[in-house]
């Protein structure tokens, strides 16, 4: 009911106040209102306001305009072109028109093209029966004045109808609501100034305060005075005022240039309001999620850098202070890699420059830091390099973890691997590794022995086997003070040990271990409960050099063992 009575308003006032020479309106905002309702509905219910509007249609043209005999056809016209415009838009467009260029353009081509376009001619051809005016003009000016009232005013009654206007009211401060009505003022006294004098051709003029309107306030601002601008512009130009007169030609033609000009002042304006609104909304976006990645490296356990291009501290997050205990603010514009052990420098430089050859990678690497304390600790980083928007690199971004203690522990993993635990000795893994490096070396020679206590298991049998393992273990301690730094005592098994002497000549390895064995047998073994013991061993003496096979040598030993067991053990024998 309320929207007929608006319909019916709109479409008097256009038929009263735009209509020239007995032609069709030239500037129509009714349908503008059927539209943005229609919009808002399911087609299903679209039957009462189209209803609604049908019938003021009809009182309207009756009264006002070409008289009861076109009314019928008119009311056709009006609500088909609605009904084009309101279904094309459903079905391609969104509620906001100016949630993006594609829906702008979706809308200007629903409202403003399409709508107008299909019923021009129909409008034209009722016009010309009816009132015998030409049916192109009247054609011409159906298209036009429709789509610049559908263009200007849909919009507007949208935002009216969901509440945007409201809303906004209601949000905005006194200081922007007074600034706004300052400005809407202001767009009204300068499209009156213009309009009402024929004098000047100052059609620029009001685009000047409109920008201004749509930059302070966006869409709602770009409507309001765009609607402001057109009223006035239309009702001035279509009473015979306004610098269009200039023009020396008829009403009509004026009235064309006007249509033209506030056509292409609103596809100027609303395609700047819809971009505004998308960087508005980018924008704010943006500020959200830069809060949220704030809050996530302030929060992180990781330690959060960004390095600039010549080496210094950015930005480091505060976590800085419980890993390393720097203080974030005065390590920014330090150099970075004086944090770094020097050991490593070369290392994560080298790590750096592939993170920097490579800006779409994520480059990983370990290494030690020095913290505020002085002491090293492990650390591991993912680097990456951040791109600028001119492709060049500003900068490398780093997630930094702690990793001291799996470090710490892969470390102690490794020697346990490589150590026997009774006597802390290498075991016989370590011992081949060890050896099979020491055969690499280019240039090494060197001898290697095999031990082998003798009647040990007698020692085990009368003992016991903890006595068995203290006799062992004497071994091992005995055997230590005996070589030198660079020499390797191994325990290969049992009671069975590994004695590598690089650079050892076989007459000096002899030497050595015939020493090593004496004091081996001098030695008393406490093995607990008052007892002592003490051990004879036999051993198995060979020489090595450089590429030589490890089993080779080492079974060369063996056999040389093997020997001294043989003749009658405690002795020692040097490989053939
Ligand atoms: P031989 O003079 O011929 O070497 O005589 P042996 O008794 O030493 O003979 P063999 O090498 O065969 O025996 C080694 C014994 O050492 C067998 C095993 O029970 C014992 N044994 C091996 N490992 C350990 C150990 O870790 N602790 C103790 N207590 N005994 C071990
Ligand atoms: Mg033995
Ligand atoms: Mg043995």
């Amino acid at each position: 009911m309320l929207l007929g009575l608006l319909y019916f308003v709109a479409a008097a006032a256009a038929a009263r106040l735009t209509r020239l020479e007995g032609g069709v309106a030239c500037l129509w905002i009714a349908n503008a209102l059927l539209i943005a309702v229609l919009v808002l509905m399911r087609p299903q219910r679209w039957g009462a306001p189209v209803t609604a509007c049908g019938i003021a249609s009809l009182c309207a043209t009756g009264l006002f305009g070409f008289g009861w005999a076109g009314a019928v056809p008119f009311m056709t016209i009006n609500i088909g072109e609605v009904l084009i415009a309101a279904a094309l838009l459903q079905r391609f467009g969104r509620r906001d028109a100016f949630e993006s260029m594609r829906h702008l353009g979706v809308f200007v081509l629903a409202a403003g093209v399409a709508g107008p376009a299909a019923m021009a001619v129909p409008a034209g051809l009722v016009a010309k029966l009816l009132t015998g005016t030409a049916l192109w003009p009247n054609a011409v000016n159906y298209f036009l004045g429709h789509a610049l009232g559908a263009l200007t005013f849909t919009p507007l009654f949208t935002m009216i109808l969901v509440g945007d206007a409201r809303r906004w009211v209601s949000a905005a401060g006194g200081r922007r609501l007074l600034e706004g009505l300052v400005l809407l003022i202001a767009i009204a006294a300068v499209s009156y100034g213009v309009f009402a004098q024929h004098r000047l051709p100052l059609l620029f003029l009001p685009i000047l305060p409109i920008t201004l309107a749509t930059f302070r306030f966006g869409r709602l601002g770009a409507v309001a005075s765009l609607m402001i601008l057109t009223t006035i512009a239309g009702i001035l130009t279509a009473h015979g005022m306004g610098p269009l007169r200039l023009i020396d030609a008829s009403p009509i033609v004026h009235m064309r240039y006007l249509q033209f000009y506030l056509a292409a002042t609103v596809l100027t304006i609303l395609p700047v309001a819809a971009d505004l609104g998308r960087r508005d909304r980018l924008y704010r976006k943006l500020q959200e999620s830069e809060e949220r990645f704030r809050l996530i490296t302030e929060h992180a356990s990781d330690i959060v850098m960004t390095t600039l291009p010549d080496g210094t501290i950015g930005y480091v997050s505060p976590s800085i202070v419980q890993l390393g205990g720097y203080d974030p603010l005065k390590l920014v514009g330090r150099r970075a890699i004086d944090m770094i052990a020097p050991s490593d420098h070369e290392h994560v430089r080298a790590e750096f420059l592939r993170a920097l050859d490579a800006p779409e990678t994520t480059v990983a690497f370990e290494y030690r830091a020095v913290t505020a304390d002085g002491a090293e600790r492990w650390f591991e980083s993912n680097v990456r390099a951040m791109v600028g928007e001119d492709g060049v690199v500003d900068g490398v971004i780093s997630v930094i973890r702690d990793i001291d203690r799996r470090k710490t522990m892969e470390v102690e993993l490794a020697r346990a691997a490589a150590t026997d635990a009774l006597t802390g000795l290498a075991n016989r893994r370590a011992f081949a590794t060890a050896f099979d490096r020491c055969l690499n070396q280019g240039t090494a020679c060197g001898c290697v022995a095999v031990f082998d206590i003798d009647h040990f298991k007698r020692i085990n049998d009368r003992y016991g086997h903890d006595a068995g393992d203290r006799v062992i273990q004497a071994f091992a301690e005995i055997a230590l003070r005996h070589v030198r730094e660079e020499d390797m005592v191994a325990r290969l098994g049992g009671e069975e040990f590994g004695v590598i002497l690089p650079g050892v000549e076989p007459a000096q390895a002899q030497e050595i271990c015939e020493r090593l064995r004496r004091a081996l047998g001098a030695e008393a073994i406490e093995v607990g409960a008052g007892h002592t013991v003490s051990m004879t061993v036999s051993a198995g003496v060979a020489a090595f050099s450089a590429a030589q096979d490890r089993d080779a040598v080492m079974r060369a030993a063996d056999v040389a063992l093997y020997e001294a067991k043989g003749a009658g053990r405690d002795r020692l024998v040097l490989a053939a």
